[in-house]
């Protein structure tokens, strides 16, 4: 009774029995057909209980074939059906049904990443009253480019369009996408408004609550399911007007979608790194596609991918060049650290230029980022590192436990007294993280509060809003953080900025870390002088000559990510080939790379390979993590729909070869990273 869609020659007509074909969410298998009730009618995206072996499973109708290639007598009923109308709709099951097909992924399984808990448990949608409230913040007078860009959009609401809003931080974005929500929202029709970060929902839901006045909701997975629930069940009634979420939040069920907006476009948090491997962008896009409705990627910092199609005209380049407000002009420096003597990683520049600025009141933001205390314990006799057993990696010092910690199993451990290898007593904390810089700063500022923002020290939401206090109160002078400072927050009083490392991105042998590394530098300056106070960053490297560093501050995120793009071409890499990557992971790496070079073998007798190019598999960079070895195998063709079709033919025979259910593999399909 298993069906793959495809139907056999010569599959009879069931009886006259209509026929369902439903995928159940979490099953590993593909689709099942059963035999609607009597008389009944139901449609895709209803969903209806079913016998699956000898359980009742909750499943979704996705299509109601004309025949079916399992035996009348063998086709079992659908036990009972939820609901008297669909509750995803047409439009989205055929989204969900483009996922599968693009990330070659069962149907099932798209299902269980895009509906809620509940909602693939079976459960009712709830009745939810909308609440509204009039609104209390009005517009800002806008000035030209927001105004052209605000336009350009308008007239063009009729219809699936990509535009590309590239602006520095400050340069009035936010107040774009709230005006263009104004007007849709008026029309009577949905936003989706996708946001990197749990943390950037909750700020941009209120500033659009502000605006827009109640009818705003944030969706993301820290939600309880029931909450999940609630939600989904208001953007389906059409209680709700804008929903600002993070990935998933793609997958809502709207009434009447009129406008998508994705904000920090180039963000990689948008890649979901397990199971459904998809990227919200791309699936946003897809979605407004569908929809027939503009949709609004919006960075200071595009990604390498949305440029190219802006070249390529397939999407239309806005553009807000300016900040708003007064000191337009960052001064920005880098400072050589050869020979320097620096104070946990400070150097003396910095510390004097942090010296000036606090005197002044004014607030320093230092970006660093490493977790931790020390990124190695060395032996100081033999050179041994402490490595985790489990993981290609060092072990972490943190200072908040004393203990080491790997950063990619979570393995934690204690300190030895003794270096493991020579038995002698010379280990040492080598290298600097941010707890290390942290304690200098209260030696070398012992007046000034400091605010630290990474995971150990922020671990939940009232944390983050417990620090960003302090920061706007004044209390804190100095804002010490990873990543996770960097997004999206507003600190009006900062005017000096700081990049304790920027060299980590410079020689990777990742080909997206020089692009990351200056999304990363550009995003954290964009973090000074956003109030009255012009603002400066200094950027610590030794490598002050490095050509596209110089040329990233020289010239701009634009003429560097111009050259980069050319540097791609040359090198036949994405965006301008498209790439997907067959990742498998063993006790034994030779397990690993058998499995890969059999689908390289298979591959390579695949029809159609047309231009599709791949190379021998190879070990991870990180080969081993979390105790499993790792192995990859990279293919690639200029030609994204050629290569598709290419894998949908490979990926069946490569699920099929012997072992491949034993071992852990998966298919992604244009890979962020390609470890
Ligand atoms: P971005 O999203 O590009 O970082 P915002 O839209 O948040 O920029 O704008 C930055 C700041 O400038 C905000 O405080 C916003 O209220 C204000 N702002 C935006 N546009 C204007 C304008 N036309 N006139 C005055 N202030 C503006
Ligand atoms: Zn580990």
């Amino acid at each position: 009774m298993r069906s793959n869609g495809r139907l056999a020659a010569g599959a009879q007509m069931s009886g006259h029995h209509a026929i369902l074909r439903v995928a159940i969410p979490g099953s590993a298998a593909l689709c099942f057909d059963y035999r609607a009730p009597d008389g009944r009618i139901v449609e895709p995206g209803c969903r209806v209980r079913v016998p699956l072996g000898s359980r009742d499973r909750v499943g979704m109708v996705v299509e109601c074939p004309a025949a079916t290639p399992v035996d009348d007598e063998a086709l079992r009923p659908v036990g009972e059906v939820i609901d008297e109308a669909p509750v995803v709709s047409a439009q989205l099951l055929s989204l969900l049904q483009w996922l599968a097909g693009y990330y070659h992924h069962p149907l099932s399984a798209v299902l269980r990443t895009a509906l809620p808990p509940p909602i693939r448990a079976g459960a009712g949608l709830k009745e939810v009253a909308p609440e509204r409230q009039p609104p209390q913040a009005g517009s800002h007078r806008l000035n030209a480019q927001q105004q052209r860009a605000i336009e350009t959009v308008r007239t063009g609401f009729a219809r699936f369009n990509c535009y590309l809003l590239e602006g520095v931080t400050g340069s009035g974005k936010t107040e774009v996408y709230l005006n263009l929500c104004e007007s849709v929202v008026g029309a009577g029709r949905q936003v989706l408004v996708l946001v990197p970060e749990i943390a950037l929902t909750l700020q941009t839901v209120s500033r659009f609550h502000e605006r827009l006045g109640g009818g705003v909701m944030s969706f993301h997975s820290g939600l309880t399911p029931a909450r999940r629930l609630d939600c989904w069940s208001a953007v389906f009634a059409g209680g709700v007007n804008v929903v600002i979420g993070t990935r998933s939040a793609v997958f809502m069920p709207f009434r009447d979608l009129g406008l998508v907006i994705v904000d920090e476009e180039h963000d990689s948090s948008y890649k979901q790194e397990d199971s459904l491997r998809y990227h919200a962008r791309d699936v946003a896009i897809k979605r407004a596609q569908r929809a027939n409705v503009p949709v609004v990627l919006g960075s200071a910092t595009p990604s390498l991918e949305s440029l190219h199609n802006a070249a390529g005209g397939k999407y239309r380049h806005l553009r807000l060049p300016h900040r708003v407000g007064r000191h337009a002009r960052l001064a920005c420096r880098l400072v050589d650290m050869r020979g320097q003597a620096p104070h946990a990683g400070l150097s003396q520049a910095l510390i004097n230029a942090m010296r000036e600025r606090l005197a002044k009141d004014e607030q320093v933001l230092l970006f660093v980022n490493r977790r931790g205390y020390a990124p190695v314990m060395l032996c100081r006799d033999c050179g041994q590192s402490l490595d985790c057993a489990r993981c290609d990696a060092h072990m972490v010092f943190h200072l908040h436990d004393r203990k080491l910690h790997c950063h990619h199993c979570g393995k934690i451990s204690a300190v030895p007294r003794q270096c493991p290898a020579c038995g002698r007593d010379a280990l040492h904390a080598a290298g600097v993280a941010i707890e290390q810089v942290e304690q200098a700063l209260h030696e070398l500022f012992p007046a000034a509060g400091i605010a630290r923002f990474d995971t150990d020290a922020v671990r939940k939401k009232d944390q983050l809003e417990q620090r960003l206090g302090e920061v706007h109160s004044g209390e804190a002078g100095i804002l010490l953080g990873t990543q996770m400072l960097i997004k999206g927050h507003h600190f009006r009083q900062v005017s000096l900025v700081g990049v304790l490392n920027a060299d980590n991105g410079l020689f990777s042998p990742d080909f997206r870390a020089l692009e990351r590394l200056a999304q990363t530098i550009v995003q954290v300056s964009g973090r000074a002088g956003r109030g009255d106070v012009p603002g400066e960053v200094i950027i610590q490297t030794f490598h002050p000559d490095h050509p596209q560093l110089v040329s990233l501050l020289q010239d701009g995120y634009a003429a560097f990510a111009s050259q980069l793009l050319a540097a791609r071409a040359a090198a036949a890499l994405p965006p301008h080939y498209r790439c997907a990557v067959f990742r498998a992971e063993a006790l034994r790496i030779e397990a690993a790379m058998d499995f890969l070079t059999r689908v390289a073998k298979l591959a390579a007798r695949t029809e159609g390979r047309g231009d599709v190019q791949f190379y021998d598999p190879m070990p991870a960079l990180m080969e081993k993590r979390v105790g499993y070895y790792r192995a990859r195998l990279v293919l690639k063709s200029a030609d994204g729909h050629l290569l598709r079709r290419f894998l949908a033919r490979l990926m069946p025979q490569a699920a099929a070869l012997r072992g491949a259910a034993k071992l852990r593999w998966h298919l992604d399909v244009d890979p962020i990273e390609f470890d």
